[in-house]
This record gives C-alpha cells, sequence and structure tokens, in this order.
C-alpha cells in the first residue's frame, strides 16, 4: 500500500503521525492499495472517475472499530463486474477539506426569500472535526446542539455511523443535517435534504460537504456525581435517562458503571443557560449531593476521567462554562477514552425495555464484565432516519468500551451479550463491534429501510465501487457469513 502521513488536527509533532493503513484503535488493517487526500471537489471527482479504483472508500477520521471504512469487497464480486480494468482500491482522505462557512438567518426585518432555513446553519466540507467546527461556530456566536464524548472525529463520519451524544431531548447528530453534497460513483454532484438516508450514504456516495443547523450560543453548568448504587439507580431511572431527567439533572446526562460492583461509578448532569440573561446568583444550581446523600459531587473544577485508571488530563472540568468546554467528555489535545487500548461496542434498546434489558444484562454481568473498562448510558430522542437506532423510538445506548483482545475472544461473548438484548429489539452502533451479520442483523431494522438503501446503492453505485465486506455482510447479503478475525 502506498499511504501518506499526516498530523492530526495539525498539532505537527511526530508523535502525532497518523498511519493511514489502520483505524484510530489499530484494531482494523486497512486494504487499500493507495490513500489520496483531494483539496476540493474536482479532485474528489476526478478519483472516483479514475477507472482504475474499482473500490473506493471516503474516511473521515477513522475512528470506527469495526471494517466500516475499509475498501475491501469480496474478491468474487470485483473479478465478476470490472474484469476490464486494472482493478485497484482507494482511500480517500477528507483531511484536506476543511472549509467552513456560517449562514446567519435572515434578520426580522429583511424578506429574504432565499434563505434555505430560518435558522442559523454551518455549511461545512467533509474534512472538518468537532474541534475545528466547535471553535468556528463559538467564533460566530452559535452552537451545536450536542456533541459525541469526543471532539476528534470528522463530523461527516460521525453522522453516517448514527453517532449521537446525550439526553433524552436531542436526537442523534444526523437529525440536525439540513442538507449535504454528494459525488457519486459516476462523477456527477448531487444535493440531498434531511429525508435522504443519511446513515450508510458513503456506500452510494461520497460526501464532499454538509451543512448543519445551530442554535444560539450557551453555556452549561456541569456536574460529576460518583458512586451511586445500583438500586438506587434503578429507583430513580426517569430523573437520570427518562422523560424527567431534563428538568431534574440537565439537557446532558450520562451514567457510567463498570459491572464489578452494585454501583454506578459516575453520573454526569449538565444543564444548559443563556449566559447573557444569567447572573452568579440564578444561574443552574450543582446539588452537592443526588438523591439525599446517595451520590456525591465531585468538586466543582475538576478533571474526572470515567474510565479507571485513565489520566483525568484529556478530561473536561466541571464547574460553569461555554458548551465548548463542557459537552463533549474529552479535550481535543488528549488522546479520548482510552487511548485506543479498546474496542468500543454499543447497543440500543427502546426506553420502554431499557430497564429489564439492563436487568438482564446485570444477572449475565459474568459473561462479559472481566471485558468492560466502562460502560456509558445515555438516552437520545426518538427520529425519522432510516436506519437510526432511534428511528420511531427513543432510545437507551448501552456502550461498552471494552479492553482490547482478539476477535476469537470477543465475538462469542459480544454474540451473547446480543443474544442477551434480542427481546428488547436492540440495535447495534454501525461505528463499532457488532457480530450479528446478514438477515439475523437486518430483521433489527425496518426491512424496507435495508431495501432502499439497496436501490440507492444499485441505482447510485451499480458495480458496487464503494461497496466493502462490512457493507456487503451488514446489509446487501441476507446470509452472513462467520467474520475473520482481524484484532
Ligand atoms: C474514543 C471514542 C469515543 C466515541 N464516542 C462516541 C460517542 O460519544 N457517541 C457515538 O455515537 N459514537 C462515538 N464514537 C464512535 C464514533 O463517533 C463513530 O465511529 C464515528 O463514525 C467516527 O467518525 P470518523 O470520522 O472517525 O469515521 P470514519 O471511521 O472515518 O468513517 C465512518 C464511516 O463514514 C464513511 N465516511 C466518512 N467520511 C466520508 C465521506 N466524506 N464520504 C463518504 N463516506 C464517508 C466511512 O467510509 C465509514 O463508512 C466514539 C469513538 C471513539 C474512538
Amino acid at each position: 500500500m502506498s499511504s501518506q502521513f499526516a498530523n492530526d488536527c495539525g498539532t505537527g509533532t511526530a508523535k502525532d503521525a497518523i498511519d493511514y493503513s489502520q483505524n484510530w484503535s489499530k484494531n482494523i488493517q486497512f486494504h487499500a492499495d493507495t490513500v489520496l487526500f483531494p483539496t476540493s471537489v474536482e479532485e474528489v471527482i476526478q478519483i472516483v472517475q479514475n477507472p482504475q479504483y474499482t473500490s473506493i472508500k471516503a474516511f473521515g477520521t477513522r475512528h470506527c472499530f469495526n471494517d466500516i471504512a475499509d475498501t475491501a469487497i469480496p474478491q468474487k464480486e470485483k473479478e465478476s463486474t470490472l474484469s476490464s480494468v486494472a482493478k485497484k482500491s482507494v482511500h480517500i482522505g477528507m483531511d484536506k477539506m476543511t472549509q467552513i462557512h456560517i449562514i446567519l438567518p435572515p434578520s426580522s426585518d429583511d424578506h429574504d426569500d432565499t434563505h434555505p432555513n430560518q435558522k442559523a446553519l454551518v455549511q461545512f466540507q467533509a474534512g472538518v472535526t468537532f474541534t475545528q467546527l466547535m471553535a468556528a461556530v463559538e467564533e460566530a456566536g452559535f452552537a451545536l446542539f450536542n456533541m459525541p464524548s469526543l471532539p476528534h472525529i470528522s463530523v461527516v463520519g460521525g453522522i453516517l455511523t448514527g453517532t449521537h451524544g446525550s439526553g433524552i431531548g436531542h436526537g442523534i447528530l444526523a437529525t440536525k443535517v439540513f442538507e449535504v453534497q454528494v459525488v457519486h460513483a459516476n462523477g456527477t454532484v448531487a444535493t440531498y435534504d434531511n429525508n435522504t438516508p443519511l446513515l450508510h450514504l458513503g456506500a452510494w456516495g461520497v460526501v464532499v460537504s454538509a451543512t448543519m443547523e445551530l442554535e444560539p450560543s450557551y453555556h452549561v453548568a456541569k456536574g460529576i456525581y460518583l458512586d451511586l448504587p445500583y438500586s438506587v439507580f434503578l429507583q430513580h431511572i426517569d430523573e437520570l435517562l427518562g422523560p424527567s431527567s431534563i428538568q431534574a439533572m440537565g439537557e446532558f446526562t450520562s451514567v457510567f458503571m463498570d459491572w464489578k460492583e452494585p454501583c454506578m461509578s459516575s453520573i454526569w448532569v449538565g444543564k444548559k443557560y443563556d449566559p447573557s440573561t444569567t447572573t452568579l446568583l440564578n444561574r443552574p444550581k450543582l446539588p452537592e449531593t443526588l438523591f439525599g446523600g446517595a451520590a456525591r459531587q465531585v468538586t466543582p473544577g475538576t478533571q474526572f476521567h470515567p474510565v479507571p485508571g485513565q489520566d483525568p488530563v484529556a478530561c473536561i472540568a466541571t464547574g460553569y462554562g461555554s458548551w465548548t468546554t463542557k459537552v463533549n467528555h474529552f479535550l481535543p489535545n488528549h488522546p479520548p477514552s482510552s487511548a485506543g487500548n479498546e474496542i468500543q461496542a454499543e447497543f440500543f434498546v427502546p426506553y420502554r425495555h431499557f430497564q429489564a434489558a439492563l436487568q438482564a444484562l446485570w444477572d449475565h454481568r459474568h459473561v462479559f464484565a472481566h471485558l468492560v473498562q466502562i460502560t456509558e448510558l445515555r438516552a437520545m430522542a426518538q427520529d425519522n432516519l432510516p436506519l437510526s437506532q432511534a428511528k420511531h423510538e427513543t432510545v437507551v445506548g448501552i456502550h461498552f468500551t471494552l479492553f482490547k483482545v482478539n476477535a476469537n475472544v470477543l465475538n462469542p461473548i459480544l454474540a451473547q451479550v446480543e443474544a442477551i438484548l434480542m427481546p428488547f429489539e436492540y440495535k447495534v452502533h454501525w461505528g463499532k463491534w457488532f457480530v450479528a451479520r446478514g438477515k439475523q442483523l437486518q430483521q433489527l431494522y425496518d426491512q424496507e429501510d435495508v431495501e432502499e438503501l439497496r436501490r440507492l446503492i444499485q441505482l447510485h453505485d451499480p458495480q458496487g465501487r464503494f461497496s466493502n465486506r462490512y457493507i456487503q455482510t451488514c446489509l446487501l447479503e441476507d446470509e452472513g457469513p462467520s467474520r475473520s478475525s482481524r484484532l
């Protein structure tokens, strides 16, 4: 493979050099023959129109834990459809496409019919990370409605896998997409609105830019509470993750547990407020304890890491401040989470099943607890997006940061976890590790959404140049072959 090396977010030191031949956590080896970094839409079109590239995959910041971003497709498919040209696979890195443009809403006395939306919008190229977007949006006086736990990832890469933040009042990131611009396999450029199946859009095009809705800048009162007994958590699920949580705890709530003790190791709450109308006296209060002393707050201003043993310097500080410093868990200039010494998996269950699903996992924790570094529980609002984990129903994500073990060890254990969650109508995080494939996976989603994705792939990419093993085995084939070990 001819690969190029660059520096993440321009930090510029040798230790930050990126190896584009694998994903961030280094559990997936990529198969691209070459990696190219276009600087414009025209250069993306040139790459896509080059007939020697029979397998093409764009990537963002390679933070997925499975082979979704790999170029590899089953060999027999390549040979049968494209035997007359030299076959080469190309990875398209979006790192050099980082332009950001704020579109202000029309003022009330402006009768601007050309403005696409009454809200402020941000249009950005596909290489833009949350770190870059946060800075530009905040400088213009606006904010994103929510953030994933880390700002290091590309926003487009996050949108395409159903990435989400915390809080039952918030949909997944894709719910705030206004439109996307896509280069199809024949080199045509099309603009799609948010009625488009955004999740897995990379399977039928290269996204070159996206536009998202903004809201006025806000501040957050952030508190972290430690050691809530499991039995007390069960009594207060509604106030921590459910419909009452916004009023009781604030807009951004995460609950962490490690399955070792009957205890939620930390509860992260975040209350929004408007700094322009808030004084020291009337800003949201962060009580010293929760539920009559059942959990105590860490000292305001403290950095606390949710994963036991990891350095808190990588995390935001509690207390009061701008949304840019309080909504995500991890700071931009430090490796997030367990610094890549991990595999992540996340399963979503409808809120109405959450307590029963958690209890079923608790009862079977001997199956998986030894692999867990930390679990995070977050609710998200229902949406109407095809293949979204929250389509039709508000869900709770049960996330696992796992120790990095071989797939031969991990797969049988996660197969048991997925079997435990099956009666609770679970769905998967498309960017994390899961074992269900073929019909077994597709039946978790609306059949019409799977068929619509297949139709769009057939329409826009009839030769399957954007497809790969993951797309084939998860969504195109009914039979899911057992996974090959790549860890
Ligand atoms: C430490 C850590 C914390 C995380 N926290 C969260 C969290 O809080 N919430 C959550 O939901 N997830 C979380 N994730 C998962 C992460 O958000 C997703 O895996 C996300 O998709 C990663 O974005 P990326 O840009 O790195 O994607 P990549 O892995 O680069 O790409 C993802 C997919 O999008 C495609 N793609 C990317 N860019 C384009 C493009 N321009 N055109 C076409 N296709 C494209 C790729 O081919 C691939 O299929 C976390 C991951 C890590 C490593």
